[in-house]
């Protein structure tokens, strides 16, 4: 039998049978591993297994799965009363608690078990792979192997090199997340790795403009779930996830960089913690749930009778968003003045354009004519809303006739207050501004880091897929001027965003 087929069927020991550890021992089995499942409190372990079994027979009963492949799965995971019964296993996956002398020392007692073959890997979300493997004498067999929750559900695996793991460990664990049917993706062990870390600007930027009461939670989930595109919106998933667990890992990346002010922590985030609203697991957070569950409903702009606006011509580069260019004259082709700069169109005297991170005030000061912004979407013809802000310049009637035309296209209006960026822009470019750093310091290749984002979190586009549609530029030109507005590093574009924006702004990343 070669290396890679023994890796695939040999058996696979998994230690900790929480949350984590007993889906991971689900997935295992399920790829055909006669399992060894381990915790100290073998009671536990002993519920979680029946649990497991419970919740796989309801499935049978459902008509949802087999009963023959489950009782073949259940049948391939046993307990383990000691350490000692995991000696002939060829990979050991722990999923005990986080803390770092635990896993050292679970992991020094297993060397001097297990053979020197066997494959030592931690689903630690924040712990560095270099400092569990300091513990080994043999520290090239141990590498990261980061499931998400549920394990069984979600496609993604971070497989995670420590300075010491041996490409060959790497490479086995890709052959292996393969066979688990996982999309698997390598980095370096840095804070976060790829996806705790990429994901921080998602909530950030939007328990920002909770922060300066840019609009009440319901209506900015609205913006990044409805007219962004993303699944969920950025509240909506923190009471998913836990308000203390969300919190908790951005104060963690927060610390791991040094207090960079790209990652810090929202103190209405830490308020809620305090509070014990941690969202669905204690009935409240940004929502509430059970009884006294109060359906959230975005605040829309009212349906506008004026008359519809007598011309609209579009100007710049509208390549990126084509489909808006579409829906808007009905003729993508009817682009009057093409050119270099962002999109707009002229609608009446309305100047309306996409944000680049400045305020509509701002714009409409430096141009001289009423201005309406409008925010990204990941596809405007699907959108099924649009978000907006207008200058204080403006008149009433101006904005007016701009609500009219997007609500004639079945759209719903957005009408935020003149926030600089508005949110899904200034969201993504800071999505964009991450990944690019994860690429630029070699913690991960573009694809894996694309990957990461789309598989580990579901984002509809991976953030350098869309950052490179859009251009560099515009990416860039809204950072600088998030920049400006706030005069905080926070925004600062990174290296590599700057050498993309001038040597091939829209290339590909
Ligand atoms: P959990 O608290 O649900 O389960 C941990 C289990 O480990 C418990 O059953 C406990 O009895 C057992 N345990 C503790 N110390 C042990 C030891 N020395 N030997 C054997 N068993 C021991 O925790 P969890 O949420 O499953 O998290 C486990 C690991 O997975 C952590 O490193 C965590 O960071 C990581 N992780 C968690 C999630 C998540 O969403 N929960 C996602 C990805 C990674």
């Amino acid at each position: 039998m070669n290396e890679k087929m023994a890796i695939t069927s040999a058996p696979v020991a998994v230690i900790g049978a929480g949350t984590m550890g007993i889906g991971i021992a689900q997935v295992a089995a399920a790829a055909g591993h006669r399992v060894k499942l381990f915790d100290i409190a073998l009671p536990a372990a002993s519920r979680a297994l029946e649990q497991l079994g419970q919740r796989l027979r309801k499935r049978v009963e459902a008509g949802k799965a087999d009963a023959h492949s489950t009782e073949t799965l259940l049948g391939h995971i046993q307990l383990a009363s000691s350490l000692s019964d995991l000696a002939d296993c060829s990979l050991v996956i722990e999923a005990v608690a986080e803390k770092l002398a635990i896993k050292q020392s679970l992991f020094r007692d297993l060397e001097a078990i297990c053979s020197t073959d066997t494959l030592f890997a931690s689903n630690t979300s924040s712990l560095s792979i270099t400092a569990i493997a300091s513990a080994l004498q043999h520290p090239q067999r141990m590498a990261g192997l980061h499931f998400f929750n549920p394990a069984p559900l979600m496609k993604l695996v971070e497989i995670v090199g420590g300075l010491e793991t041996s490409p060959e460990t790497l490479s086995n664990l890709q052959t292996l997340a393969q066979h688990w049917g996982k999309h698997s993706v390598v980095c370096r062990s840095t804070p976060g790795f790829i996806v705790n870390r990429v994901a921080r600007p998602f909530y950030g930027e939007t328990l920002r403009a909770l922060e300066e009461q840019i609009a009440d939670p319901a209506t900015l989930d609205a913006v990044l779930r409805d007219a962004g595109g993303f699944a969920m919106g950025p509240l909506q998933l923190t009471d998913l996830i836990g308000q203390d667990v969300n919190y908790a890992v951005t104060e963690s990346v927060y610390h791991a960089f040094y207090q960079d002010s790209r990652f810090t922590p929202s103190l209405v985030q830490q308020e809620l913690v305090a509070a014990g609203h941690l969202g669905r697991k204690s009935g409240r957070g940004f929502y509430r749930y059970g009884s006294d569950q109060v359906a959230p409903s975005a605040t829309f702009a009212s349906a506008v009778t004026a008359d519809m606006p007598q011309s609209v011509t579009l100007h710049g580069d509208w390549s990126a968003i084509g489909e808006f260019a579409q829906l808007l004259t009905g003729n993508a082709a009817a682009i009057k003045h093409p050119g270099q700069t962002s999109p707009f169109a002229q609608i009446d005297e309305v100047t309306f354009m996409l944000t680049n991170g400045k305020t509509a005030s701002q714009v409409a000061e430096e141009i001289g004519s009423p201005v309406v912004l409008f925010d990204l979407s990941v596809n405007y013809q699907h959108a099924s809303v649009i978000a907006i802000s207008s200058a204080e310049q403006n008149t009433v009637p101006h904005t007016a006739k701009v609500i009219r035309l997007l609500q004639s296209l079945g759209k719903q209006v957005i009408h935020l207050p003149d926030y600089p960026g508005l949110l899904v822009m200034r969201t993504v470019a800071m999505l964009a501004n991450e990944a690019l750093d994860v690429v630029n310091k070699g913690v991960a290749n573009a694809a894996d880091t694309d990957d990461a984002m789309r598989f580990g979190v579901n984002y509809p586009q991976g953030p350098l897929a869309w950052g490179s549609k859009l251009g560099w530029q515009q990416i860039l030109t809204t950072l600088e001027n998030l920049q400006r507005y706030y005069a905080e590093p926070r925004y600062r574009p990174m290296p590599l965003l700057r050498r993309y924006a001038a040597n091939y702004s829209g290339a590909k990343c």
